[in-house]
């Protein structure tokens, strides 16, 4: 059986690939979807609305999107206030409540396996349809 950490490490892996490609232009460019830069997929970061420390939340769709370094990790008060913005422009106001109790569960070590499993089983697949 794989240790946990390194079914969260390969989650991570294939969760962020899978998004920063999907939101790739024909060139292979993905914009920040807090300030705007255009920028290659490779560059940019995959950005967790809820915290990346938040299990439930950390391998989910609508909770990642592509964002530059500089809104991801140096500008991280602007960045929230916008991604919120993106969130409810995208989603609706309701993805951010449901985001948001999602954020509150406590996650077992079984349940963040399954979830970490889930998640590469997903996102392998995923990529191969892009
Ligand atoms: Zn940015």
């Amino acid at each position: 059986m794989k240790k946990l950490s390194t079914l969260v490490h390969d989650a991570d892996r294939a969760t962020s690939e899978y998004i920063r490609m999907k939101y790739s232009d024909f060139a292979g460019n993905v914009t920040c979807i807090t300030c705007g830069k255009y920028l290659p997929w490779k560059d940019a970061h995959c950005a967790h609305y809820i915290e990346r420390g938040r299990i439930e939340t950390r391998w989910l769709e609508e909770n990642l999107h592509p964002a530059c370094s500089g809104c991801n990790v140096f500008m991280k008060e602007r960045h929230k206030r916008r991604y919120t913005l993106f969130i409810i422009d995208t989603y609706g106001r309701e993805k951010v409540k449901e985001l948001e109790a999602l954020e509150k569960i406590v996650v077992s070590p079984s349940r963040k396996r399954q979830l970490a499993e889930e998640a590469i089983e997903y996102y392998r697949e995923a990529v191969k349809t892009l």
